[in-house]
């Protein structure tokens, strides 16, 4: 059954038994009220009776009395002290009531006479020649199952009127809960076959939960396009990358095996440019390696550093390696508590770069706030244009490729600092000025929050 069609039927049903039992409940409590405002009626008039009873001598015709009290649709008996009857008057021309069905209720009893409800009341009265009796008064409620009888077409016309408002608002629930689902459905449909990222069309500005879901499905699939535009344009940036050392390769190959090994000049220089390449594509496909695997994989692995120690085990290697002056400044007691690999490999992407874009001096700074503590790696080189700082951390871009290409560059540097520094809850800023240097400001914080 159709999600539409479940809710319509419950709903219908639910309200329907609510309705026809508040209509039982109100039925029968104005069939009480009626029965007790008979059953006053009757108590007051055999009352009445039994003051005039008590006041007629013993001579007197006592069924003229008892003529005068007889309920409308009703029926006086007198019984003796064995319940045998004594004397009868009623009021309805030639049928004799005698109720049957007899049901004792707390005051009065309840019998029917052809099929309409009797109401008869004992009172013990005493008799004008002195004896006790009892006063039987019966009543036919035909007024009572009259009005009843037209409250239940009353309350039956109310309940069928209140089932259109209910029919029509359970189908409009109905339709409010499933038409999200459906365009959902559609959307899914869609993108399923035709391999988009569909997206639920129509306003989404709703506050309720069912807005609330068209709207977190439009952002995943934005999401997910987006990631799935990203992966793409990396995949195809990589190939790019890579074949350009394989062309440079091939291209020196051809020409050693056409002008053979004889001419040193050409061998030398073929292998120079072979192992160069070589090297840039080793260079690049480590770092691609680094980037798939990305910061998620490992753990963090938190202790206390001393960040003094800590700049200069990343600086040693690039000193060594490359003989460049790399100084350092900061207080040999400051300490934080992070992933130390991580901020290793992440100072030594920005010292690499300051080297590779740098003749002059390269300094690292260490200044310490209130929750962070702030890496500043400075050089004199020649800077960064300004139109190119916001790009800097894409992956593959390069300010100038020949630059670069000198300098055995992939374009994958700051991509990956910029990752390991959001793994650490730190910001990555950068200052820069043309043929003044630039300034890497890493602000890392002093703890590191653990769930990040
Ligand atoms: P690459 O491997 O090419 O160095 P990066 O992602 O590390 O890639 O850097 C991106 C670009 O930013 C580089 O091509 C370079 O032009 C520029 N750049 C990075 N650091 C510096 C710096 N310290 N001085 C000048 N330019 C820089």
């Amino acid at each position: 059954m159709k999600l539409k069609t479940k809710i319509h039927l419950y709903s219908t049903l639910l309200m329907f038994v609510i309705l026809v039992l508040a209509m039982i409940v109100i039925y029968f409590l104005f069939q009480r009220m009626s029965y007790n405002t008979e059953y006053e009626e009757l108590l007051n008039q055999s009352n009445e009776l039994t003051q005039a009873m008590s006041q007629l001598s013993p001579e007197a015709d006592s069924s003229v009395i008892l003529r005068a009290f007889i309920p409308s649709n009703g029926v006086i008996e007198i019984l003796d002290e064995y319940g045998e009857s004594m004397t009868t008057v009623q009021s309805l021309a030639g049928s004799k009531i005698t109720p049957t069905d007899k049901k004792v209720e707390d005051e009065y009893t309840l019998g029917t006479f052809d099929g309409t409800d009797t109401l008869s009341i004992n009172v013990p009265m005493i008799w004008p020649t002195g004896e006790v009796v009892t006063l039987q008064m019966t009543k036919v409620l035909f007024d009572a199952a009259n009005n009843l009888r037209v409250l239940t077409f009353v309350l039956a016309g109310v309940t069928i009127f209140a089932m259109i408002p209910i029919i029509l608002s359970s189908v409009a629930l109905g339709r409010i809960v499933t038409q999200p689902i459906e365009k959902l459905t559609h959307a899914m449909n869609v993108s399923r076959q035709s391999g988009t990222y569909e997206k639920i069309r129509g306003t989404v500005n709703g506050k309720d939960e069912l807005a609330q879901m068209e709207r977190t499905f439009n952002e995943m699939m934005e999401q997910l396009e987006e990631n799935f535009t990203k992966q793409k344009e990396f995949v195809s940036n990589a190939s790019h990358e890579l074949k350009t050392p394989l062309t440079v390769i091939e291209s020196y190959s051809r020409l050693l095996e056409r002008r053979g090994v004889d001419n040193q000049a050409v061998v030398d220089e073929a292998l120079t440019a072979v192992l160069s390449e070589t090297n840039r594509m080793k260079d690049m496909i480590e770092q691609l390696l680094a980037l798939a695997k990305g910061t998620e994989g490992r753990p963090l692995n938190i202790s206390r550093v001393h960040v003094g120690k800590l700049i200069e085990s990343a600086a040693t290697p690039l000193r060594q390696a490359y003989e460049r002056d790399i100084s350092i400044e900061a207080d040999s007691e400051w300490t934080i508590e992070t992933d130390e690999e991580y901020v290793k490999q992440l100072l030594f992407i920005l010292l690499d770069n300051a080297r590779k874009y740098s003749d002059g001096n390269i300094s690292v700074s260490v200044h310490t706030h209130e929750t962070t503590m702030e890496i500043i790696i400075k050089d004199e080189g020649k800077g960064i244009p300004e139109a190119d700082l916001p790009h800097i951390f894409d992956r593959f871009y390069r300010v100038d490729s020949a630059r670069t290409r000198k300098t055995g560059g992939t374009g994958l540097g700051l991509s990956i600092a910029k990752e390991v520094a959001d793994r650490l809850g730190a910001t990555l800023t950068v200052e820069s000025s043309i043929d003044i240097g630039t300034q890497f400001h890493v602000f890392l914080p002093k703890k590191i929050n653990v769930s990040q």
